[in-house]
Parts: structure tokens; sequence; C-alpha cells
């Protein structure tokens, strides 16, 4: 089970209070000079106070005053340039982080009323389309849709706020603290290393968990969250883990012949800020694995170097993305990878496990790119595969999928390695 209990940093907590402080200050002197009649002196003080109250981009965000407040004082929230029309309305255009971007328009903010409102938000994307449907929580942990009208590009969403936060965002938050505490339960029950493989551009942690026995001398390799709003593949990637971990029969087999190295939350910046895509630096990780020149690709293309120096192998990686739908982008069998029907042979036991699934394998071979599987490809001659999750996959189906998909890549890799040792 993933645990999705967030403990907010403690960071977080003492800006989110500084900024409700000040906001109560500056309510109080507000309402002083109104009655002064300084009409000048007010509007500079509500300046004043709207310039810190500031979104990622370092714009005024002129929804944190009032009745009814917008917020986005938590881990991976977004909340661009935002208008309050009138007591009730707001309209929100969604920004990315920079441009030329892949457009995934990433949400997430709170909702806070004194008392109870109901309220419209009207949404909008700068550039492309929406990509996610909008989904409502009270605890961060239990999400469900929300209702919504699309007038052309405007997105329309009604909301009961009330003065218990109401969150609203473009897909479940799963920001830094749940991969954490996930981990560490992952690490208390087994033989599990967790330790720090690198840094992000802002100085965040990137973790490595590993599974390792002195003997063994092949890896598998599971990489997640290059691109931060593509959480159904982080959905995917914990029951993947777990299964890969689990003391079942086939696990504790696998991994008496194979080490397991898992990075699942390569992009913490981007997580943090609640990015559409990009790292800190506005780059997309996931068209650097050519130069290097992230911090992020740079720590695991060399942590990978070592494993290859020391004379290991590397024999096989799953890299955990979303998009429209749920497919597996592999490269193909002739490109020259040392085992060249792994791929296939997985990915064929795990569409027959399905009558009403199909799994839909795309194969392509994209040099010079910086995608990831190519690279994995191009160094290490082995296969790589992008697994994508559908933004809109139903969740409990993800999971399956996800332990069934482990447990045949496990099998496969046993009887590809029991054929390569002439057994
Ligand atoms: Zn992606």
């Amino acid at each position: 089970m993933i645990c999705l209990s967030i403990q907010a940093m403690p960071n977080r907590l003492m800006m989110s209070k500084a900024i409700a402080n000040q906001g109560d200050r500056m309510n109080k002197l507000v309402l002083v000079f109104s009655l002064l009649l300084f009409s000048n002196l007010l509007s500079s003080h509500v300046l004043a106070f709207e310039k810190e109250a500031l979104n990622n981009h370092g714009e005024v965000n002129a929804c944190n005053i009032g009745e009814v407040r917008l917020l986005n004082d938590f881990p991976s929230a977004r909340l661009d340039v935002c208008e309050q029309v009138s007591d009730t309305v707001f309209n929100i255009v969604l920004k990315p982080e920079n441009k030329p971007i892949n457009s995934s328009p990433w949400y997430a903010f709170k909702v806070v009323a004194t008392q109870p409102t109901e309220i419209k938000i009207n949404m909008k994307v700068d550039g492309k389309k929406h990509r996610y449907l909008p989904k409502v929580s009270t605890d961060l942990k239990v999400w469900s849709l929300l209702e919504y009208q699309d007038d052309e590009d405007v997105r329309s969403l009604t909301i009961s706020a009330g003065p218990k936060p109401t969150y609203i965002a473009a897909q479940e938050i799963i920001d830094n603290q749940v991969y954490v505490d996930w981990a560490t339960q992952l690490k208390s029950s087994k033989d599990i290393h967790y330790q720090v493989l690198g840094q992000s551009v802002q100085g965040r942690p990137i973790y490595k968990i590993e599974s390792i026995k002195s003997d063994n001398n092949k890896w598998l390799v599971l990489l997640g969250r290059m691109h931060p709003p593509e959480i159904t593949g982080a959905l995917a990637l914990f029951p993947f883990v777990e299964t890969v971990l689990a003391d079942t029969k086939l696990a504790k087999q696998f991994r008496s012949q194979f080490n397991i190295l898992i990075v699942p939350n390569i992009n913490p910046d981007g997580v943090e800020i609640g990015n559409w895509r990009h790292n800190a630096n506005g780059v997309d990780l996931n068209r650097d694995w050519k130069t290097f020149a992230q911090p992020e690709v740079s720590a695991i293309h060399e942590y990978l170097q070592q494993i290859v120096k020391s004379g290991a192998t590397l024999n096989m990686a799953v890299d955990f993305h979303s998009t429209r739908y749920d497919v597996f982008y592999t490269m193909p069998s002739d490109y020259g990878v040392k085992q060249p029907y792994l791929v296939n042979n997985w990915l064929n036991s795990l569409d027959a496990k399905y009558a009403d699934f199909s799994v839909i394998q795309k194969t392509g071979n994209n040099p010079g790119k910086g995608v990831f599987k190519q690279y994995f490809a191009d160094f290490y001659q082995a296969h790589a595969i992008t697994y994508e999750m559908g933004d809109n996959t139903d969740r409990t189906f993800i999971k399956k999928l996800a332990s069934d998909a482990a447990n045949t890549l496990m099998e496969t890799m046993l009887q590809d390695n029991k054929e390569l040792n002439g057994e």
C-alpha cells in the first residue's frame, strides 16, 4: 500500500504562517486607513501586501486576500495568474514554467472561505488546451473528480468553500515527502538500502533505493517522475517496486540473481514547484540523456557508469511516465541490444494475462533526442522501455497492471538468465 499521508515540511509550514500573520496585520491596517480615508496610503499598502503574495512566477497573486482566498502555500502547489472578478468568481490562467514546452498544464491550489460560500473558478490555459480532469480533496489523501463545464477554452468549476481548506488539483498530489515516507516504510521491512544519489538544481536530494547481493553482477533499473505532473506513472511505479521487493518466492529468486536500482523521484524541484514538465533550470530531463548537462540526469548517468566499470552489466530498465492512454514505448528488437526479445517476451506474456486489455507496444528509435530508453540501449546495449499510463486510467487497474507487469518481467528475466547461463 502506498502511504499518501503528507507531513508539511517545516520551512513550508513557517512560510504559510508568516503569510497568514502578514494577512491579519494588513487587514487591520487596511481597516484603520479606510476609516481615516487616507486613500493614497490605503492603495499603497494594499499594493505592498499584494507584492508579498506572489505566485511561482514571482507575479502578484490577487486572490490571496478577502473573504474567499485561493492559496498556493503547500508543496506541489501551482496557482498562476489569479484574478478576483467578484466576491464569488475567480479567473485563473495556467502558465508553464518556461517555453517552449510539451504542454501538460498542472495546477494545484486550495480554497479557504471565512464562511460557507459557493464560488466559481474559471480556468484558462496559456497556450495549449487543458490536459487533466480537475480533482478535489479535503485531506490531500482521498481525491475525487470534480464536475466542470467547458465553454470554448475556459473550464469552469463550482466549489463549496469553507473555513476548512478544499484542495483542487490536476491530478492527485504526490509530493516529495510522499516518496520519503514510502521509501522509509520499504526500508524498515526488508534488506533494502536507501541513500542519496545526487542533488537537484535547487539542492534537493535525489534518493536511490537498492537491493544488492554481493554475488550478483546483473542489474534492473527503475526510474520515475522525470515529468512532475505524470502522476499515473508514479501510481504504477509504487506497486511495481513493491512487487519486485516483496517477500514472494519469485521476487526473492529474482533478487538472488539481479540487483535492483530504483530512482523513484528524479525531478524533486519540478515536483516541489508544481512544474508542468521541466526541472528548475527549465529543461526537459527526458531530453538530457545525451549531454548530461542537468545535475539530476548526470548523477544517475555517473552512477550507472560506476556500476558498469565495476564489471557488472545493466540488463533492463523501466522509466515510468504518463500520457493520454496506456502504452509501452520500446526499442526495436533488432536494434542490437544483448537480449533482443526480452521486452517482446515480457510484454506478450503480460498481454496474455488480460482478456479485455491490450498491452500496446510502440517501437521506436530516436537517436540524438536525449531520451532515457535510447540512452540505455546505446550506452549499455540493453533494453529500456517507457512505461506510460493514461492520465485517466482507472487507479485500481494501474495498480493491478503494475504488479502483474513486475511479476512477468521478473519471470522473463529469470528465464532469459537461465538460457544465458546454458541451464
Ligand atoms: Zn513523461
